[in-house]
């Protein structure tokens, strides 16, 4: 089964997928997470994709799908996989469609701009494994603490308020088109963003159920 995750920035499309990847036992391939670490890394790919990113731009779509492409020769993902930030255009979705990467969900996690600016004040994230928590919803064991790598959770340079309003800015402008491709493929669900985070996975679990 391959899904993808829709959704503005701070939705829940990273918690979510990691919450199916583990219930469902397959991979998240997340766009984000792969061009930090690229960033990391000091890999060329990571030093185009810095300045988009720092501008709370996208990066361009010729790029995100080379690197994609890369990602899944090198991982045999024969079980499906979760996409977390990707497509972000319809371009992009297309691409993945004639690279054979046919998706057979889009899950939409719907929420106002107003409630994303206000739960990304408490976002933190693991700079080591990628993880996301959330000060209030999703707080660490222990505090500004990663539980799974146990590096110092930090506040994503993107995160800050006036990146974030562009990258509202956007996801409106550019990836919204993309819910109406899906849902003229029949392939939307939309889930309410503003849920609590575990009754939002048992939802999407059983809508997964009852089409599989
Ligand atoms: P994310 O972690 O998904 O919020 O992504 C962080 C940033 O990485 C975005 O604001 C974009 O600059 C870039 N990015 C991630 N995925 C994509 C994508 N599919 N297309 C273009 N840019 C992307």
């Amino acid at each position: 089964m391959k899904i993808t995750m829709l959704g503005p920035p701070g939705a829940g499309k990273g918690t979510q997928a990691a919450k199916l990847s583990e219930a469902l036992g397959i991979p998240t391939l997340s766009t984000g997470h792969i061009l930090r670490t690229a960033i990391k890394e000091g890999l060329p790919v990571g030093l185009e994709a810095k300045s988009y990113m720092d501008a709370g731009k996208l990066v361009p779509d010729e790029t995100i799908i080379k690197v994609v492409k890369e990602y899944l020769e090198e991982n045999n993902f024969n079980t499906g996989y979760i996409l977390d930030g990707m497509p972000r255009t319809l371009n992009q979705a297309e691409m993945l469609e004639e690279m054979g990467v046919e998706i057979d969900v889009a899950i939409l996690l719907e929420i106002s701009d107003e409630d994303i600016e206000e739960r990304m004040k408490g976002r933190r994230v693991c700079p080591a494994c990628g993880a996301a928590y959330n000060t209030k919803s999703l707080p660490p064991r222990t505090e500004g603490i990663c539980d799974i790598c146990g590096e110092a959770l930090v506040i994503r340079d993107d995160d800050k308020p006036e990146t974030l309003r562009q990258r509202l800015a956007v996801y409106h402008e550019e990836t919204e088109p993309i819910i109406g491709f899906y849902e003229n493929m029949g392939k939307l669900k939309r889930i309410d963003g503003k849920a609590d985070i575990q009754e939002s996975t048992d939802k999407i679990l059983n809508m997964l159920e009852l089409i599989s």
